[in-house]
């Protein structure tokens, strides 16, 4: 970077961090974003004219609400929900809720900062937003999570609706959260309409859209590779987190002739050195999704197996990684490990997994790095489709989602390539092909748009 953008980044996120104090993962979202993006803004005046950045990296709106609700002992519990509504330049608002004790007004900013140029990628029109809450479903009875959804819906449904703002699960809300808020949207609104995502087949959810991130997350790596003449047969992949992305990201790589080492949760990560087959797989599917179990007991159940407690898996040598958890489970030192250990390719299931350290390595070494915003968008896109199905009241079929599918990641791959430079053969930066390529298309809007 040249001293002058290095000097307009650090005006700016000193800006920033005065006006949003105390928020540091947005901080560090915005970081991200602006350090690649400067060169570009500062290059085509009409973006630095129409102060595109400072309107950007302020929400439209932000809903903060009180949700109390009765736990099966009959005691009153109080926890805090939040919607940040952050950009409706390209479509309604649209991005998941997150049901996590960790959960803060600075986590769901980032979240629905990224939403904006994660959802400008998939080339369909929607805004970007987040939202969610610092209960946590952990240990708790389906009666209770059921009341806490439903008392939470009761006010975020004044602020959602199919051309407004278009929640989806996260973190802690899948299939059955959806299905509590859908269910309680319905009775209080008396319309049944597609205003979430992710929804039961039964009631107007897409199918395939279970396993899009991480089959999304997959089929980026695979154009990753495909550019530099490679490809996933027989490569050997780390993966972390056990939830939605990480399992079906595992499924999509043992489909494509790879092998998943690991796997892991907030307990630590296991490591299956024969490699995690399908039938290892649909264990662990039924383990944290029916028996809401601890990945620690794989090993109980496959020999050979080991466990390793509080640790994450970026020193088992790999192939390729897909951080597929949290954010910022992917540091810096561990990243020089991965490079280290001869990896050749990384792409984010998870947001913001990486540290800023950590992406620095990776693009440092010249090392193919898909970032949350192209490489996951492949659930937003489902997301997408399935908002579509329900307008036209038609159910797609499953392969024509995934073909779909497939074409929203290829298609975020050539934008990519547009904007990361390198040219035909050279090195791809895909993390400023992303913010870039995801910033046009809003940008743009906003301008045409006047002083709003
Ligand atoms: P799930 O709730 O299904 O799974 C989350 C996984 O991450 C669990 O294995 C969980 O372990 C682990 N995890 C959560 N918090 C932590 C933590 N602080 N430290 C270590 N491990 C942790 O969520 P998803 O799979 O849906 O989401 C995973 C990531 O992917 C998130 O970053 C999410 O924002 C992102 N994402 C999800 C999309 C989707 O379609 N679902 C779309 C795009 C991005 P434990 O059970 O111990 O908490």
């Amino acid at each position: 970077m040249s001293s002058e953008h290095a000097s307009a980044v650090d005006t700016f996120m000193q800006g920033l961090k005065k006006r949003n104090p105390g928020e540091p993962e947005f901080h560090q979202a915005v970081e991200e974003v602006v350090e690649t993006l400067m060169p570009f803004v500062l290059a085509n005046k009409q973006y630095l004219d129409g102060r595109i950045l400072d309107r950007l990296t302020e929400p439209d709106r932000v809903v903060i609400f009180r949700v109390c609700w009765e736990d099966d002992d009959g005691n009153i519990r109080t926890n805090r929900a939040w919607r940040v509504q952050f950009n409706n330049s390209i479509g309604p608002y649209k991005g998941g809720m997150r049901f996590h004790p960790t959960v803060t007004l600075s986590v769901l900013k980032f979240l629905g900062f990224e939403q904006i140029f994660k959802n400008s990628l998939t080339g369909l029109p929607m805004g970007g937003a987040k939202g969610g809450s610092n209960f946590n479903p952990k240990g708790k009875s389906d009666r209770e999570v059921m009341r806490f959804c439903q008392s939470l819906m009761v006010e975020l449904h004044r602020h959602i609706g199919e051309d407004t703002d278009v929640p989806a699960g996260d973190i802690g809300v899948g299939a059955r959260e959806i299905s509590y808020l859908f269910g309680h949207y319905k009775r209080l609104v008396n319309r049944f309409t597609g205003v979430l995502t992710g929804k039961g087949l039964a009631f107007g959810g897409s199918l395939v859209r279970t396993e899009a991130t991480g089959y999304g997350a997959v089929y980026f790596m695979q154009n990753m590779l495909a550019r530099v003449g490679d490809g996933l047969e027989g490569k050997t992949a780390v993966v972390s987190g056990s939830g939605n992305v990480a399992t079906y990201c595992a499924q999509k790589l043992i489909q494509s002739g790879a092998k998943p080492l690991t796997l892991s949760d907030s307990g630590g990560f296991i490591h299956d050195p024969d490699g995690i087959t399908q039938e290892k797989l649909d264990w662990v599917v039924d383990l944290k999704t029916q028996r809401r179990g601890r990945i620690s007991e794989y090993t109980q159940q496959f020999p050979g197996t080991t466990f390793h407690e509080g640790q994450r898996p970026w020193s088992v040598p790999c192939d390729l990684a897909f951080p597929c958890a949290t954010q910022n489970e992917l540091e810096e030192e561990e990243a020089k490990t991965l490079v280290g250990n001869g990896l050749k390719a990384a792409a984010e299931g998870a947001n913001m997994p990486s540290t800023l350290g950590a992406i620095r390595i990776f693009l440092g070494n010249q090392i193919p790095f898909g970032p949350a915003k192209a490489a996951n968008a492949g659930g937003v896109g489902v997301s997408g489709l399935e908002q579509s199905q329900n307008s036209l009241r038609i159910a797609w079929s499953a392969e024509e989602v995934e073909d779909r599918l497939k074409s929203i990641m290829e298609s975020i791959h050539e934008q990519c390539v547009q904007y990361g430079g390198g040219g035909d053969a050279g090195y791809c930066n895909y993390v400023q092909g992303a913010n870039v390529a995801g910033f046009v298309k809003v940008a743009d809007a906003m301008l045409a748009y006047g002083v709003v």
